[in-house]
């Protein structure tokens, strides 16, 4: 996956209508790519990662790091 194809795929992620290879292979981008990761993070979709961190039983640990994080800079 390059930077193109991980943007173009962001919105599936938070609307959760990926499947597991997909997430996968996103997760492997969004770990690997500073410049994804930051522009993840910009959104301002905070409550919808949140949302899809908390319902997933196994949420990728990565993003919940960073999402936590998040939610501390808000406090
Ligand atoms: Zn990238």
């Amino acid at each position: 996956m390059n930077c193109v194809e991980f943007n173009a795929i962001i919105d599936s992620f938070l609307d959760k209508e990926m499947d597991d290879k997909e997430v996968a292979e996103f997760e492997l981008h969004f770990t690997s790519c500073e410049k994804c990761r930051n522009e993840l993070e910009s959104f301002d979709k905070c409550s919808r990662i949140l949302r899809y961190v908390l319902r997933d039983v196994n949420p990728p640990l990565s993003i919940k790091d960073i999402v936590f994080r998040k939610i501390d800079n808000i406090r």
